[in-house]
């Protein structure tokens, strides 16, 4: 089951994923409005397993603090590379005016292949840096959906002017590992509407060469 939850100020799709029978659950890029997702959390009586942050950026784990003070068997995910983003997320919102807290420290650092389980449920990470260095998506094979952070938009792609950003390195990660998956899979991006794999490939500019 998969639930989508729009937060904080920059408009963060949340998303929360569960295994329907066990109600294992991960929790994917909390960026703020803690208490609307903690209320999907006990409507739904989920076990949160993980909370997943695609990348380190404010507006991506700002309401992980919230959700940890309550959830605490549940483990909190990112790469390795960008732990020290999430450490400085509180300074780096006051710059773009968005009051973010002090976050915990994660339990879990991520590498490529890693893979997450939640009851029935897998999430392989896919360490595809660019829009930070360490951002990762996360793929459910047997669910055929790709959760791709700031990293792959429905008909754009992240921004890579920030620190750790790069649009070479954004552009290798899309074509070498988002690319070879199959057309079918959904895309389910960290701003705006989802979109598939084969949709992407057709009619994004950034990946038909239109845009650069
Ligand atoms: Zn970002
Ligand atoms: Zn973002």
């Amino acid at each position: 089951m998969l639930q989508t939850i729009t937060v904080g100020a920059l408009e963060v799709n949340c998303y929360i994923l569960w295994d329907g029978a066990t109600k294992d659950a991960f929790v994917i890029d909390p960026g703020g409005d803690g208490d609307k997702i903690k209320m999907l959390i006990a409507k739904e009586r989920l076990k949160v397993r993980y909370i997943v942050l695609t990348h380190g950026h404010f507006d991506h784990v700002g309401g992980v603090v919230v959700l940890k003070s309550s959830l605490g068997g549940a483990k909190i995910a990112i790469h390795k590379d960008d732990v020290g983003m999430m450490s400085e997320s509180h300074e780096h919102g006051v710059i773009f005016g968005v009051k973010t807290p002090q976050q915990p420290s994660p339990e879990v650092l991520l590498e490529d292949g890693q893979v997450l389980k939640a009851g029935g449920l897998s999430l392989k990470v896919i360490h595809t840096p660019g829009h930070t260095n360490g951002g990762v998506c996360l793929y459910e094979e047997k669910e055929g959906l790709l959760f791709t952070g700031d990293t792959l938009f429905a008909g754009s792609i992240g921004r890579t002017d920030l620190n750790g950003g790069s649009h070479k390195v954004i552009m290798d990660s899309i074509k070498k590992k988002i690319l070879p998956l199959a057309d079918t899979i959904k895309v389910l991006p960290g701003h705006g509407p989802d979109s598939t794999i084969g949709r992407e490939r057709k009619t994004n500019p950034f990946i038909s060469g239109e845009a650069v």
